[in-house]
């Protein structure tokens, strides 16, 4: 196996290094890619959408897209090694996240030619910035359990229902959702994909939802006979279930978290100026076990993230390296988390810098945002079912 780049490989690295250098703003710098991950406010907001438009200007936004779809047709090689130097320049992710990568790839496979020709060219430069309308409060893990209603009435369908954790909402221009079309029928069967070309439409609410960390992340959306055309539907009528899957396929390929190593490795340098117990922290045994160990367990989701990678270059379906990472990469987050938080004591609780943790404001937010990763996109409980039926052969 041979982990170097190639010549080009390198060569494409380089250029991509160095237009961020040249053209990131610094003032959008965060200091984790898992940090706010939606902007906590309508100005940053903004500022992060002009990034994202030059940054498709200049052809770095759906670099794995198609050509004709306004892709740059990469490898995945490329698409990776870009995604590496963009989170190293603390770049934050991209506002219109989730057309890029969920609602943009479903429509490829699902769209009709008018909606590939309507939705996808405002995806990469963020003209639409899209929310996901999946969850509801009585359906999550049980996704299909869903409630809300679309019933279709002449050239219209009428919604009528509530979703409940959709991020970014309260800045997003359209929703892509999932609403029960044929209350009749067995849960998976009678949902349709359907989009919401307007958040703004007569009978929508966003209400926000903040966590505790002080975020507006996600929100609750109501919706009070919102009138959508009947074209707005992805895929078949009552065969919404089969294009959601495609979109949550997409979901757990990209979820679990990079950027472990780079926390893992700021947390061994602080453990050389902190001290627990009157003497450095480095002494002490097992503040260097447990480094150790999680530098290992970040080479393992290397690794695997690489064979997942080989899957696909060699055109096999996706394997159970998404499940894998979704999980091993979210239970990560947490225990460096509270790891940190054993090492710094009263400096990860704090929302501000000081002289001796200057990132004391990061290790806050990790300690209170990192549990999120294990429930969003399907909580661990539900990874570990998928493993156990699907791959492990186990009982349900
Ligand atoms: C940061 C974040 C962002 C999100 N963004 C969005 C978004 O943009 N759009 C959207 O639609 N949703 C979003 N969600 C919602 C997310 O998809 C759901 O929270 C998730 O699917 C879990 O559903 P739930 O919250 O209803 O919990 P439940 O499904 O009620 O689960 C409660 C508990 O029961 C366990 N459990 C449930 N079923 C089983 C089972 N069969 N076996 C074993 N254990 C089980 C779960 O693991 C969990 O611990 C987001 C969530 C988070 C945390």
């Amino acid at each position: 196996m041979d982990f170097e780049y190639t010549p080009e490989q390198e060569a494409f690295r380089v250029k991509v290094r160095a237009w961020l250098k040249d053209n990131f703003p610094p003032e959008l710098a965060i200091d984790d890619p898992m940090d706010e991950r939606i902007a906590p406010n309508r100005e940053i907001f903004e500022k992060r959408r002009a990034w994202q438009r030059k940054l498709a200007d200049a052809g770095w936004v759906g670099l794995s897209w198609p050509k004709e779809y306004g892709g740059g047709s990469a490898n995945l090689m490329e698409q990776i090694i870009f995604d590496d130097e963009y989170f190293r320049a603390r770049a934050p992710v991209l506002p219109g996240y989730s057309g890029v990568s969920l609602l943009g790839p479903t429509l490829m496979q699902w769209g009709t030619e008018e909606q590939k020709k309507k939705y996808l060219p405002r995806i990469l430069p963020a003209a639409d910035v899209w929310c996901q309308g999946y969850s509801e409060p009585g359906a999550g893990s049980d996704l299909a359990g869903l409630k809300t209603r679309a019933e279709l009435k002449g050239d219209y369908f009428i919604i009528n229902g509530q979703k409940v954790w959709t991020s970014g909402a309260q800045y997003a221009d359209k929703m892509f959702l999932l609403a029960r079309t044929d209350p009749d029928a067995p849960k998976h069967k009678g949902i349709s994909y359907l989009i919401i070309d307007d958040m703004g439409s007569p009978g929508i609410e966003v209400r926000p939802l903040v966590t505790m960390s002080g975020h507006h992340h996600f929100n609750e959306v109501f919706f009070d006979n919102v009138q959508i055309p009947k074209e707005n539907i992805v895929g078949p009528l009552n065969e919404g279930w089969k294009v959601a899957v495609t979109t949550l396929a997409f979901e757990r390929g990209i979820a679990g978290g990079g950027g472990h190593s780079a926390q893992v490795r700021r947390l061994a340098d602080l453990a050389r100026r902190v001290e627990i117990g009157g003497r450095p922290a480095w002494d002490h045994e097992w503040v260097r076990q447990d480094l150790a160990q999680f530098l290992i367990e970040c080479e393992a989701a290397k690794y695997t993230r690489l064979r997942s990678l080989t899957r696909r270059l060699r055109g096999l379906p996706p394997g159970p390296e998404g499940s894998t990472l979704k999980l091993v990469g979210s239970e990560l987050g947490v225990r460096i988390a509270r790891f940190a938080s054993e090492l710094l004591g009263p400096y990860a609780i704090l929302g501000e810098p000081t002289p001796l943790v200057p990132d004391a404001p990061r290790w806050q937010s990790r300690l209170l945002s990192s549990r999120q990763y294990t429930i969003a996109g399907g909580t661990s409980e539900i990874q570990r079912n998928i493993l156990g039926e699907r791959q492990l052969g186990l009982p349900k």
